[in-house]
């Protein structure tokens, strides 16, 4: 039998390195393109395959009630490179994953440079692939080089690739205290699609506005690195603490405002200011702080963030940022199995899909591998449940999350369907005994659906 024509995968980071280990493993040749160290990123620093560019940590491996943990199980189970040599360059660090960051990326290297249907190839592909391949996989990551970002930009639409996240954090909704909160739109008005009841309020007393800008204004931040300044793209996304700076009464007066809004709790009196949360996908389980995006270290944004009545308790399913990146809007622009839909041969990965982190980028990559292997080897793609962390994840950024305010995402069980207990019983579970229902459940369904694919494919 002819051997299946060569999936060309663009860029050996985290993302393509394990796309194009899962597409050898099932037997299809790879052309991996690589820019490094031809051509060089601003964060970047050696030729090696998956160099990690800030921390040496994988975060979380905490599978029992961990959804990172439980997504660096589920890649181990799936024959994970990256996480197979993360755990041989293992470092202490508690109940984290963390690696020996230049043992980590020189193993990945050899691994692939030592699979004989891999070939790398050491150049920039600096526009749209040549029509020739059929099947590539573009996992160029946060720093694009420029040559192909604005070729995708063309192809997409300009509004459908961004070159920042403004990252708002988003909260649980079962941790917000609604003895204090309330449903509403502004006006009540429905809008599209809405009810009048669609956004979640937060009322502020002035004393408790003014000590909030307070906070923000004294809050511990981050500053921006020399080459994300130059991005002329930051000046449309202030961070809340330079709006604030503006005056004490811009918030207010601004994304603040509390005009329109009247708080059930306190009949006949009017908040001075309202913070309005917005659900952020399909399952009703996340809002976004909309118009929170911010420099404050993470540690500073739970504590100022927490001042806010009805967020005492608040969990936070991802915590605000602005950093250069790029990606795509993903739930607007690719199908279930991570192609383009206007051009199916290409199919994205990694950080570039907007999910966001070393892990969840890896995991993507397994992903879009495997899809691209079925389809080169004859087979239907074959996406992991939505209860497991592969699939909560895949399922959000191509179409469970919002696609007007889509922005950067990690794993975390806000994304995961509730537990068949608490739709039958009304009542959601709690803390640690819901996190380890979720891991358990997602553990569970993974066996399952493996079970399930190889019957399939012994069928088909
Ligand atoms: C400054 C910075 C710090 C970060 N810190 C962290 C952190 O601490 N923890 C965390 O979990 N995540 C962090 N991230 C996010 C992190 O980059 C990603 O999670 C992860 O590296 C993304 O994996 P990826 O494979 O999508 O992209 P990358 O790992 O960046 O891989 C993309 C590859 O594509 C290559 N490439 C780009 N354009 C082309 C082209 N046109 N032709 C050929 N090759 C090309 C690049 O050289 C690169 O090797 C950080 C990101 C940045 C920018």
């Amino acid at each position: 039998m002819e051997p299946p024509l060569p999936v060309h995968v663009i860029g050996g980071g985290l993302a393509g390195s394990e796309a194009a280990w899962q597409l050898a493993r099932r037997g299809v040749p790879v052309v991996l393109h690589e820019m490094r160290p031809v051509r060089a990123t601003d964060a970047h620093k050696t030729g090696a395959m998956a160099e990690l560019v800030c921390s040496n940590s994988f975060r979380s491996d905490d599978h029992e009630t961990n959804a990172v943990g439980l997504l660096h199980q589920e890649m181990r189970r799936l024959d994970s490179l990256i996480i197979a040599a993360a755990d041989r360059h293992r470092v202490p660090a508690g109940a984290a994953l963390a690696v020996d960051r230049d043992g980590f990326a020189d193993d990945v290297t050899q691994m692939m440079e030592n699979e004989p249907l891999i070939t790398i190839e050491r150049g920039e592909v600096a526009g749209l692939p040549p029509e020739d391949w059929s099947s590539v996989i573009i996992a160029t990551g946060p720093l694009t080089s420029p040559g192909l970002s604005q070729a995708v930009r063309a192809l997409t639409g300009q509004d459908q690739l961004a070159f920042f996240d403004a990252i708002a954090p988003i909260v649980h909704k079962e941790s917000i205290d609604f003895s204090k909160a309330w449903f509403q739109s502004r006006y009540d008005k429905p809008g599209p699609g809405g009810d009048g009841k669609d956004y979640i309020n937060l009322a502020m007393t002035r004393d408790e506005y003014e000590a909030f800008v307070d906070a923000l204004l004294a809050a511990e931040k981050h500053a921006f690195k020399d080459w994300e300044k130059d991005t002329p793209y930051f000046n449309g996304c202030l961070p809340i603490e330079v709006m604030a700076e503006r005056g004490l009464k811009t918030l207010a007066f601004g994304p603040l405002k509390p005009i329109g809004l009247t708080n059930p709790h306190t009949p006949g009196l009017r908040p001075y200011a309202v913070v309005q949360l917005r659900q952020d996908n399909a399952l009703g389980t996340l809002y976004n702080m909309v118009g929170f995006q911010t420099k404050m270290t993470y540690g500073e944004q739970v504590r100022v963030f927490r001042t806010i009545p009805g967020l005492e308790n608040a969990e936070f399913a991802r915590l605000g940022g602005i950093h250069r990146n790029t990606f795509i809007n993903s739930p607007r622009l690719l199908d279930g199995a991570l192609r383009l839909k206007a051009e199916p041969r290409l199919r994205f990965a990694g950080q570039i899909t907007g999910c966001e982190g070393y892990v969840e980028s890896a995991g993507i990559g397994l992903l879009a591998g495997r899809f691209a292997a079925a389809e080169r080897l004859g087979q239907a793609p074959d996406a992991p449940p939505p209860t497991t962390s592969l699939g909560a994840l895949l399922n959000h950024i191509t179409g469970g999350a919002e696609a007007d305010t889509f922005q950067p995402m990690n794993a975390n069980f806000g994304l995961f369907p509730p537990l068949e207990e608490e739709t039958r019983t009304g009542k959601p579970l709690k803390g640690r005994d819901r996190k380890m229902a979720m891991a358990r459940r997602g553990k569970a369904d993974l066996e399952a659906w493996l079970s399930d694919a190889k019957s399939r494919q012994a069928a088909e």
